[in-house]
């Protein structure tokens, strides 16, 4: 259903069983997962789908070696199975990743662990290789029998050095194991989004709405785009406002202390000889002073990150210069040769981490477990439930939304019909997985659409098998491709402007694609895709000069790119 449609039915129809506020992974998991079970639920979110902490994430789908160390084995054990979840159900987004650890000690922070366990320690250290192949050992074990990836391998220094040229020769050796990387997080966000609305007619998901205010039994939401307010009344509000959960509950009168949000900023650079040293690995290491770096293959650039410090308020999370000097100096250590400056970075970016408030010494010491909070009873001033999800993590956001969605049932009385285990995410829906599989559809599908091989590669690349619906509608009319960016045509991108919710420029060249992530984007680019954008969305001149503006000043203000 369009957007407009959308707001015009709740104002005639203002009831509906569930309302979840916030459009990041936690609330779209849930929002799919109540779709899917045949529940009237409407999602509302203040700005575009995963925009907060859900756009920052370090792009892995990973059990968390590290938390083994808090002793928080439910957490990893079942991190680790929903990464091979995603790694089966979303494969055209989420592959394996091999994650080397480059390892300096042998036999530093053996007694890490037991003291951390026990609150006795409180300042991090930097492991040694036995304390590492601990963790692998019992890494590998929680991925048992489902073996989705291999199990961990060990190399002495003259084999990593063969390997990794560029590696610093101060290594005792390296550990190698398997995790996921999830490459276009965001675009995962909008597909869950999609398969709900098409499994569900009321299921309905608006971005650029906020929550600003509750009470009794009515919820008041403001349309963004026009500040027209609406009144809805729910039967449950779930909210899943991540880092502004404590605030979105005061909107509803309730003065809650769940968060407790530490920050965390990434750099993208284009650096050749890095790429090419770094191959398809992950680079993740502790810094002498204990803090976890990690250096990340993200197509033909590297991600680098990430920071882990407390902050009070989310909208004033940012790559500070610190921090970038700080992930310089690591991935220098790293590869001492390669000459890493700030003028090969092409992005930054940066997010809070929706954590529960603690009183641990240290963030690392935080657990990074989720949990629902529920707030219910007379003194709320609510006839109806708050649960607030406080936590969770991309990689884990399936049984975490599993869980949601069960207590949700139960509330509204409904028993679960579906559940989400094996089920394919968007694009991941038939995607061939035998060797050859690919090339196959490709060559038919050309033969099929006309549309060249090259052409469809990109696009299974970007959408998985949802390129078929794509390249299907390219080929139904006269298409050309962008002059600034010769890498997509028109029609893909109206395409997408027109089924993927996207209601401002920035929406499609930062969370719809990954144009500015990558460092792809200049002015020219960003002009020519506001005619395109703002043709198929019926914006005037003056609306696409705004646009082109608000576009140009975000990319400045939080992600350090100046045209
Ligand atoms: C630096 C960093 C690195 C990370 N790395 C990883 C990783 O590698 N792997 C992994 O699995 N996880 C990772 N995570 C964790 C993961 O990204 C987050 O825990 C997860 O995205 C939280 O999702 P969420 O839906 O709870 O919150 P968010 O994504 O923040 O969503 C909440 C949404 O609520 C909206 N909202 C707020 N108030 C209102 C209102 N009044 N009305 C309407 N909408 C509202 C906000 O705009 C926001 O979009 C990382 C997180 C950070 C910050």
């Amino acid at each position: 259903m369009h957007r407009n449609e959308i707001l015009s039915a709740l104002k005639s129809k203002p009831n509906v069983s569930v309302l979840i506020v916030g459009g990041g992974i936690n609330g779209i998991g849930t929002f799919r997962d109540l779709a899917l079970n045949g529940v009237d639920v409407l999602l509302v979110e203040k700005g575009d789908f995963c925009s907060g902490a859900s756009a920052a994430s370090s792009h892995m789908a990973h059990g968390g070696i590290r938390y083994l160390e808090n002793g928080e084995f439910r957490l990893v054990r079942e991190a680790v199975r929903e990464r091979n979840r995603l790694l089966q159900n979303a494969p055209h987004i989420v592959k394996p990743l091999p994650t080397a650890i480059p390892i300096f000690k042998r036999f530093s922070g053996l007694l890490n662990a037991p003291l951390k366990f026990f609150g006795v320690l409180d300042k991090p250290s930097e492991r040694g290789s036995v304390v590492i192949k601990l963790g692998l050992m019992m890494y590998d074990a929680y991925t048992g029998r489902q073996r989705t990836v291999p199990r961990h391998q060990s190399f002495s220094r003259q084999e990593s050095l063969a390997k990794w040229k560029e590696l610093n020769p101060s290594i005792v050796n390296t550990a190698v194991y398997y995790d996921g990387a999830i490459l276009q997080p965001e675009r995962l966000g909008v597909e869950l989004i999609l398969d709900a609305e098409s499994e569900n007619p009321n299921a309905r998901a608006l971005n650029y709405v906020s929550m600003i205010a509750g009470n009794e039994d009515t919820i008041m939401l403001r349309d963004e785009l026009t500040d027209e307010t609406y009144d809805v009344h729910p039967k449950l509000v779930i909210n899943a406002a991540g880092p502004w959960i404590d605030f979105t509950n005061h909107k509803l009168g309730l003065s809650t202390h769940f968060i407790g949000g530490t920050k965390g900023s990434h750099i993208v650079v284009k650096h050749e000889e890095l790429r090419k040293a770094v191959g398809e690995n992950e680079f993740f290491f502790e810094n002498e002073d204990g803090r976890i770096v990690l250096i990340f293959p993200l197509y033909d650039r590297v991600l680098i990150g990430t920071s882990d410090i407390p902050i009070e308020h989310p909208e004033e999370a940012h790559c500070t210069d610190e921090e970038i000097d700080y992930f310089l100096s690591l991935t220098r250590r790293i590869f001492p040769s390669l000459g890493l400056t700030r003028e090969n970075i092409v992005f930054q970016f940066s997010g809070v981490r929706p954590l529960p408030h603690s009183t641990a010494k240290t963030v690392s010491q935080i657990s990074r477990d989720h949990s629902i909070e529920v707030l219910s009873g007379d003194w709320t001033n609510l006839r109806f439930p708050v649960y607030s999800l406080v936590g969770g993590k991309w990689t884990s956001f399936r049984a975490f939304s599993e869980r949601v969605t069960d207590k949700a049932l139960a509330h509204l009385g409904l028993a679960r019909q579906k559940d989400t285990r094996s089920l394919p995410i968007g694009g991941g829906r038939g995607y061939p997985r035998e060797p050859g599989g690919l090339k196959r559809q490709i060559e038919s599908l050309s033969a099929w659409t006309g549309v060249t091989r090259e052409r469809l590669k990109v696009l299974f690349e970007r959408y998985g098998t949802r390129a078929e619906t794509i390249a299907t509608y390219m080929n139904g009319g006269t298409d050309f491709i962008l002059r600034a960016l010769p890498d997509f045509t028109l029609r893909e991108i109206v395409f997408l402007v027109q089924h993927e919710k996207i209601c401002h420029l920035d929406d499609f060249v930062l969370r719809r694609s990954m144009l500015a992530m990558l460092g792809l984007v200049t002015r020219e680019l960003i002009e020519e895709l506001a005619k395109a954008i703002g043709n198929s969305l019926g914006w005037n001149e003056e609306q696409k000069a705004a646009e082109v503006a608000r576009t140009l000043s975000i990319l400045a203000d939080r992600h350090g790119v100046r045209l």
